[in-house]
């Protein structure tokens, strides 16, 4: 059967495109190189947002169901000193994060993709037919529209217009733990003892389990898998809240794209979601909110352009042009205020006032996380006599004297 979208990668990306098509009633392939259920390296954290279109998807019960819920987030700055903020909703956003293993949880969004009438074969999809369409172990299968789900992964798009322009991977790992005396409930990160700019995380995915990970973004020369190890053993804190616990398997690294804003998204019957148009938080490292986001956008794109030129062959970009227009209204802004915080921020001089004033410090922390996790607009963190306040602010005395990694 000749197909109108083929979606290539199945991660939340494609799945959500191959659902939002299926459900519109376009002839949808989904490819994707691993048969599910299929592992998935990630901090394994749903932000609100994410949770918002999940709930578009119908799938917000399913998941909620499966996951562990916290409504709280820690930080320990690079001087020591503690910080905390409850998780902000709004009328439309839930006030909690979700941790659920991608093994389930992308597992869960394929089923629905295929649930809804998208095709789904399992195959390394390698070279892009010039007319449209892929190759598929071999066999040409043209389509009018590809999208490239494919995450970080470049080796696809190396050689078409969807090509980054220059390098754009920072790389992140994470283990899973189990037998924890008490990770407690909430969201952990630290940015003390170890190398800036980069975090590491520890999300409890049950009541004694956990995702621990560190995700370094500065020039080269850290690696993030063989410094989690270190972490577990070295560092004060997270040496505690471990203690006893085991790795369950590997520590396990994978690149992230955070270059949504000068990424290439559109060309001539090709178009770009999720990670593969960069769209990864430059700040916070998540993206599966904004992969399920520009899932709906795109399939809205394509829906309406396959009505408005009903004639066969690839679609051309300028039919799809909507497409980069809307992801930049949902996102720009807060691309460039995140970016802008990857690069200047990411210090002890700022996150020791920002994570380490107590009180004072509190108001901005909270329009931070709000920011972050789509509770608020991004101006909200931009108010000039906050920034003021927060950036002239002497930090705390931490509790516990600050060791520092190497
Ligand atoms: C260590 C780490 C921690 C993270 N933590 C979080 C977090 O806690 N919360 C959050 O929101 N985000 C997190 N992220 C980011 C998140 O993982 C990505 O934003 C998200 O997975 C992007 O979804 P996607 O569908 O675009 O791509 P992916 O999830 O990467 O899916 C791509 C799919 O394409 C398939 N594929 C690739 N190439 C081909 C090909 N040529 N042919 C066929 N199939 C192909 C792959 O098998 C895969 O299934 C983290 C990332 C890392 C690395």
């Amino acid at each position: 059967m000749p197909f109108d979208v083929i979606v290539v990668g199945a991660g939340p990306a494609g799945s959500a495109t191959a659902w939002h098509l299926a459900r519109a009633g376009v002839a949808t392939l989904l490819v994707d190189k691993s048969a599910f259920p299929r592992d998935k390296v990630c901090g394994d954290c749903l932000s609100p947002r994410a949770q918002h279109y999940l709930g578009r998807m119908g799938l917000a019960d399913a998941v909620a169901g499966a996951a562990h819920a916290a409504t709280r987030i820690r930080f320990r700055a690079p001087g020591g000193a503690e910080a905390s903020t409850a998780i902000a909703g709004n009328a439309t956003l839930p006030d909690r994060t979700l941790v659920l293993p991608r093994l389930v949880f992308d597992e869960l969004l394929w089923r629905h993709a295929v649930t809804a009438g998208a095709a789904f074969r399992v195959g390394h999809v390698r070279a892009l037919l010039p007319a449209g369409g892929v190759v598929l172990d071999g066999e040409p299968l043209p389509a009018r529209v590809v999208v490239i789900a494919t995450g970080a992964a470049l080796s696809l798009i190396r050689n078409t217009p969807l090509a980054p322009a220059g390098p754009v991977h920072s790389v992140a790992a994470r283990c899973y733990l189990e037998g924890l005396p008490a990770p407690g409930p909430d969201l952990r990160f630290f940015f003390d003892q170890l190398p800036l700019p980069g975090y590491a995380w520890l999300f409890p995915t049950g009541p004694a389990s956990a995702n621990l990970g560190y995700w370094y973004n500065g020039p080269e020369g850290v690696s993030a898998a063989a410094l989690l190890p270190r972490l577990l053993k070295e560092h004060a804190e997270i040496a505690a809240l471990t203690a006893g616990a085991g790795p369950v398997g590997r520590v396990a690294g994978y690149p992230i794209r955070t270059d949504f804003l000068t990424a290439p998204m559109l060309a001539d019957g090709l178009l770009a979601v999720g990670e593969a148009a960069g769209l990864v938080n430059p700040f916070t490292g998540e993206g599966i909110d904004y992969a399920l986001e520009s899932a709906e956008l795109a399939a809205a794109q394509i829906v309406a352009a396959l009505h408005a030129e009903p004639t066969s062959g690839a679609l051309p970009a300028t039919a799809l042009a909507g497409y980069p227009r809307a992801l930049d209204r949902h996102f720009r802004a807060l691309f460039l205020l995140m970016s802008a915080a990857q690069r200047w921020a990411f210090n002890p001089f700022v996150l020791d006032r920002l994570f380490g004033r107590g009180a004072a410090g509190q108001d901005m922390v909270d329009r931070l996380i709000a920011v972050c996790f789509g509770a608020a607009p991004p101006r909200r963190v931009l108010a000039p006599l906050g920034l003021l306040r927060l950036l002239s602010a002497r930090p705390q005395r931490p509790n516990i004297a600050p060791r520092r990694a190497s």
